[in-house]
C-alpha cells in the first residue's frame, strides 16, 4: 500500500463510531485493576499511564508521521527545539562534540554552542562549502552530525549517503527534514539514524501549532521516550490533533507550494533586479538533488540587487506577502534571515553560509502564483523609484 494511503487511514483504535479522530484531551488513564496499573508501570503492559508519556491523539500523529518517513517509530515534542534538546539529553554526555553544518537554523546552534556547552559538550560548525572537510574535524568525542538537506535558507545540499559512509558507526547522523518533508525526501533511506521535522511548518500547513518529531528506529525512539517521560516536552492532545488532520493534506499542499515556488523560481531567475535565486528546483544538473529529492518544496530565496536598505525597503513594500519568519503557510510569507533567524550567527559566520543582507527567503504559499509574483514585481520596481 502506499504511504500515502497508509497514512490517511492510521487512527486511533477505539472510534468508536466516530468517522473523524476525537481528540483525547486527559492528563491520566483509567486502569480496570491495580494488577494492570502494576504492569503498565513496570513495562510489562503496554498502554497508556499519563500524557506526559503518551496520548493516542499524540500517538496517531506519531504513527502517521513513521509511515510517511518509513521509519519503525516515531515521536513528537512540544517544538522543533524540543527534539534537539531531546536527542542531545538522551545521546551526549559531557566531553562529546557535536558536528554542525553551518548555517542551520539559527536555534539549533544557539541550543547546541551557547546552552549545551555549559554542561560540557563542545561544537563545531562546518563551512558548507566544503562538506569533505567534516572527516578531519571528527575527533574520538564526537558522537551527533546535525544537517539540514536542504539548508534554510541558501538551499545548499548534503550528499547524506556519502556522508554516512564516511563516519565512523558510533556517530549519530540527525537530518532535519523540515523544508522538504517525507513527501520529497526521505533521509533515513540514505543512511540517516534519526530525522526531524518541525511541525508547525508544512504537517500543520496553516500557522496554528508549535511542534517536533523525531523518526527512526525503535531502539533510538524508545531511549528518547524514557527521556521524555522525565523531562516532559510533551505535546498537547489538542495540537497533535490538529497536525494530525494537517498531515491528511501534506503531500497535495507540498505539490501546490512546489508548483508555485517553481513558477516563481522560474521567474525570479528572469528578472532585472534579482541577482541570484536559491531554489533546488532549477538547479537541473545537481547529482545529489536527483539522487535525494523526489520534489523541491515551497521554500524559496533570493538576493536582490540592493544593499541592506534596500531590501528592508523592498521587504516593506510588499503587500500581499506578509512579513513573518514562519514557513509552510497557505499564505506566501517573507522573512529577511540575516536580521532575524539568522541573526545569533555572528557577521562573519552569516558571510561564509552565504546569509547576506540583499538575501530574502520566502515561503510561498497556495495563493495565485501570478498574484504572488505581481505582488514581489511591485516591491522590485520600488527599488528604482528614489524616495
Ligand atoms: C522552525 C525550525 C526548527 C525549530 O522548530 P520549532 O518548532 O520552531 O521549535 C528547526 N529546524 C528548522 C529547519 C526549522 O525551520
Amino acid at each position: 500500500m502506499d504511504r500515502i494511503t497508509e497514512s490517511l487511514h492510521k487512527q486511533i483504535n477505539d472510534l468508536g463510531e466516530s468517522h473523524a479522530s476525537p481528540i483525547w484531551l486527559t492528563s491520566a488513564y483509567n486502569f480496570k485493576n491495580a494488577e494492570t496499573a502494576e504492569k503498565r508501570f513496570t513495562g510489562e503492559e503496554s498502554g497508556n499511564i499519563y500524557s506526559r508519556f503518551t496520548n493516542p491523539s499524540v500517538n496517531e500523529l506519531e504513527q502517521k508521521i513513521a509511515i510517511l518517513e518509513n521509519a519503525e517509530d516515531a515521536i513528537c515534542f512540544a517544538s522543533g527545539m524540543a527534539t534537539y534538546t531531546a536527542i542531545a539529553l538522551t545521546f551526549l554526555k559531557q566531553g562529546d562534540n557535536v558536528l554542525i553544518a553551518g548555517g542551520v537554523f539559527g536555534s539549533t546552534t544557539v541550543l547546541i554552542r551557547k546552552i549545551f556547552s555549559k554542561f560540557g559538550i563542545t561544537s563545531t560548525l562546518l563551512p558548507p562549502q566544503n562538506p569533505e572537510s567534516w572527516m578531519t574535524n571528527i575527533t574520538k568525542n564526537t558522537k551527533l552530525i546535525i544537517l539540514e538537506t536542504p539548508s534554510n535558507p541558501i538551499m545548499r545540499v548534503y550528499d547524506i549517503d556519502k556522508l554516512k559512509r564516511q563516519i565512523p558507526e558510533n556517530i549519530l547522523l540527525v537530518v532535519d527534514n523540515t523544508i522538504l518533508t517525507p513527501i520529497f525526501q526521505l533521509p533515513l533511506r540514505h543512511g540517516a539514524d534519526l530525522v526531524i521535522n518541525s511541525l508547525g511548518k508544512y504537517f500543520d500547513g496553516q500557522g496554528r501549532v508549535v511542534a517536533g518529531a523525531v523518526a527512526g528506529s525503535k531502539r533510538l525512539i524508545n531511549q528518547l521516550l524514557q527521556i521524555q517521560r522525565s523531562v516532559g516536552f510533551t505535546l498537547s492532545a489538542f495540537d497533535a490533533w490538529l497536525l494530525s488532520v494537517g498531515t491528511d493534506t501534506l503531500e497535495i499542499r507540498m505539490k501546490s507550494h512546489q508548483q508555485n515556488a517553481m513558477f516563481l523560481a522560474e521567474k525570479l531567475i528572469q528578472h532585472n533586479m534579482v541577482e541570484k535565486v536559491f531554489y533546488t528546483g532549477v538547479e537541473k544538473n545537481n547529482n545529489i538533488i536527483i539522487k535525494q529529492q523526489s520534489g523541491f518544496g515551497g521554500l524559496i530565496s533570493f538576493k536582490i540587487k540592493t544593499d541592506k536598505i534596500g531590501t528592508i525597503r523592498f521587504i516593506n513594500s510588499l503587500k500581499l506577502i506578509k512579513i513573518c519568519t514562519n514557513i509552510g503557510g497557505a499564505r506566501s510569507l517573507v522573512t529577511h534571515p540575516a536580521t532575524t533567524t539568522h541573526c545569533k550567527y555572528n557577521k562573519k559566520e552569516r558571510k561564509a553560509f552565504g546569509i547576506d543582507d540583499n538575501l530574502v527567503r520566502l515561503s510561498v504559499g497556495l495563493e495565485n502564483a501570478q498574484d504572488i509574483f505581481e505582488d514581489l514585481d511591485f516591491a522590485l520596481a520600488q527599488l528604482n523609484n528614489k524616495v
